[in-house]
């Protein structure tokens, strides 16, 4: 029996309960054959969401025109909205979607070079509690439906020009998305259809706080996907210090599993490491680390924090991140340390949505 396998909690339906055409459960060559279709135009509906960026049904000039409208009629595209949509100076877009519950959720794309990615969110809020990251500070609110997950990347192709294709994937918005498989993974197959946005499985990135039991399950459905682990600590009095889950599992569990997925995926592990000032920074952390991973063939992440509004937490100093990547690299570790990218928009999880609940929350008379 996989794990979670139950909901948080049970998404109402729609308002106007219309059928959403972007949930894979939905059998729309069955709805075409009620309306008298044939059920292979379903596959040409499929490729104008997915690889011909339709915005509605009235884009769909190949269909005949009662269809259109029947479609118009009875059925729905999206059921998110954006509430905020920013770009800052290097091309970083971010989304902010409004579900249909009011939730709200963050998605980034990122342009690198050619690389087009998408950072994507799991679920509303997080219930993993990092201490240093926007998204949990509220704990957890709900999981994203398939749909949801899938609507995240149709927007954010949306942004981009005809001749311009998205080419990676990464699930490191807000929520753990090992607590939210079940949903996921069926996103993340959509994602790789041909007839839509036909992205290899080796470019699809999965974030995780280290859940040893779903990393197992992983490791037996579906070992394609890229892994990478926020270890942030290489002890366990630290980590759990900084991530609160971290004392009921401890990180010889994480590690060993995160091996087992190796063995098997033959795919190169990465961990990241958020670097926050004066805690974890040090080069005792450093070589701790070095030694924590020994011979492995994996690649460190280093993270720079991005400060939160209303944390007590620092960034790192330049001096101190080149010393930490210093010992790192002398040890032989690979190390990588990602470019500040959009943090201009609150670019780190969960930061958007929680700027817009305080905005939100703000009484009336205090806006003079
Ligand atoms: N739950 C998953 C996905 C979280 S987001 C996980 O823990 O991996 C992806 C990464 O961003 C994680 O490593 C997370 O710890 C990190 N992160 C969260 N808030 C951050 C911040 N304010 N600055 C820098 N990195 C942050």
């Amino acid at each position: 029996m996989p794990p979670n396998t139950t909901p948080l909690t049970m998404v109402p339906a729609p308002p106007n309960n219309q059928p959403h055409v972007l949930d894979p459960e939905f059998d729309l060559p069955a709805w075409l054959s009620n309306a008298g279709q044939p059920a292979w135009r379903a596959k040409a509906i499929y490729r104008w969401l997915h690889a011909r960026r339709a915005e509605s049904f009235s884009d769909m000039t190949d269909l005949p025109n009662d269809l259109r409208l029947r479609l118009e009629a009875e059925m729905q595209i999206w059921t998110t909205d954006v509430a905020r949509h920013q770009v800052a100076e290097d091309g970083t877009e971010k989304l902010l979607l409004q579900l249909h519950d009011k939730q709200q959720i963050e998605c980034v794309l990122l342009r690198d070079g050619i690389r087009r990615t998408v950072c994507i969110s799991s679920q509303v809020g997080c219930a993993m509690g990092c201490v240093f990251c926007a998204s949990g500070l509220d704990g957890v609110i709900r999981n994203l439906t398939t749909g949801e997950i899938i609507e995240q990347l149709l927007r954010l192709t949306r942004l981009l020009p005809q001749d311009e294709r998205l080419s990676h994937i990464v699930v490191m918005g807000m929520g753990e998305p090992l607590a939210n498989l079940d949903r996921l993974l069926p996103a993340l197959a959509v994602a790789q259809n041909p007839d839509g946005l036909g992205i290899s499985q080796r470019r699809i990135t999965i974030s995780t706080v280290g859940l040893p039991s779903a990393i197992d399950r992983l490791c037996h459905e579906n070992p394609g996907y890229h892994l990478a682990v926020s270890l942030h600590a290489a002890d366990d009095l630290l980590r759990t210090k900084l991530v609160p889950v971290n004392k009921s599992i401890g990180i010889d569990a994480i590690l060993a599993a995160a091996d087992r997925y190796w063995e098997t995926s033959g795919r190169r592990l990465t961990f990241e490491y958020v670097l926050l000032g004066n805690l974890n920074d040090s080069p005792d952390n450093a070589r701790a680390l070095a030694r924590f991973l020994g011979k492995r063939a994996a690649l460190v992440n280093v993270i720079p924090y991005n400060a939160v509004a209303g944390l007590p937490w620092e960034e790192p100093t330049n001096a101190s991140r080149e010393r930490f990547l210093d010992v790192l690299r002398n040890a032989g570790v690979n190390v990588q340390t990602r470019r500040r990218k959009g943090s201009r928009i609150d670019a780190a999880c969960g930061q958007l949505r929680r700027l817009a609940i305080q905005e939100n929350s703000v009484p009336a008379e205090s806006d003079a």
